[in-house]
């Protein structure tokens, strides 16, 4: 299995950046995980569109899906499909994903947009889905809205993605033992007050360390932030290397 970072940026994009977005490869079959703002050109430079197979988002926020406007514009207007059998990809969204596209597209006037570019299907959290010989599954983690840790597998060999989310348990235990943990690393400390919903990058290598994931890449970090630091901080707490996601790089699994 191979994992190509296409946007590793926080809510706001790095310069030439692009937010969550990840191209997950195995034997030809293609998923899209998140399709963050910034998301749809780079993954142009990875592969052609109409070869997705099947898109899954963590959650429902914009710098998880804000991207799919331009990719079903895409499907929809592309000159090659205009044809009559239009590349139309599986869309799977957390429980509610079709209001919330509804009202945003809605905004001028095109509530189906989405659901007409893409099959859309609603996933519950404990649900498994089989994409060619890729096998997803989910867990439900803290953040300001339900969202899912994702796991992607091809027999043996485990990706997981954390999403967004504060400290928890339940991301260690779902992680275990896994390949490759690509975890959140947002905030130079933790948030001074009100409800957590984000990690730092020491807390990032401390539920890798626990989740014993045989390599961790931090994720969801700005350009803003000092690259040396917030890898000396999670490398601190894991007990050995770790890297930053970079947009382009990819990770044999
Ligand atoms: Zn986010
Ligand atoms: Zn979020």
């Amino acid at each position: 299995m191979r994992v190509t970072v296409l946007g590793k940026s926080p809510s706001w994009q790095d310069a030439d950046g692009a937010c969550s977005g990840y191209l997950v490869e195995e034997a030809g079959t293609r998923v899209l995980l998140d399709c963050g703002n910034g998301v749809f050109g780079k993954l142009r430079r990875f592969t052609d569109y109409v070869d997705v197979d099947a898109v899954v988002i963590s959650h429902l926020h914009a710098d998880h899906f804000l991207d799919l406007v331009p990719f079903s514009y895409a499907l929809l207007y592309g000159p090659r499909q205009q044809s009559r059998s239009p590349a139309r990809p599986v869309l799977h969204v957390p429980a509610g994903g079709r209001d919330v596209f509804r009202r945003v597209v809605g905004a001028w006037g095109k509530e189906d947009l989405i659901e007409g570019a893409f099959e859309l299907r609603e996933y519950r959290p404990e649900d498994v889905l089989e994409v060619g010989p890729l096998r997803v599954r989910f867990q439900e983690v803290p953040h300001f809205t339900a969202t899912q840790a994702v796991e992607i597998a091809a027999g043996a060999s485990r990706f997981t993605f954390g999403a967004d989310h504060s400290p928890t348990d339940a991301l260690i235990e779902f992680a275990r033992d896994t390949d490759l943990l690509l975890i959140e690393a947002t905030l130079p400390e933790p948030e001074p007050e009100g409800p957590r919903g984000h990690m730092t990058p020491s807390e990032a290598g401390d539920h890798g360390r626990r989740a014993q994931a045989r390599r961790l890449v931090l994720t969801h970090i700005s350009d803003e932030l000092d690259a040396d630091w917030a890898r000396g901080e999670a490398e601190r707490e894991f007990g050995g290397p770790v890297e930053l996601a970079r947009e382009g790089a990819a990770y044999s699994v």
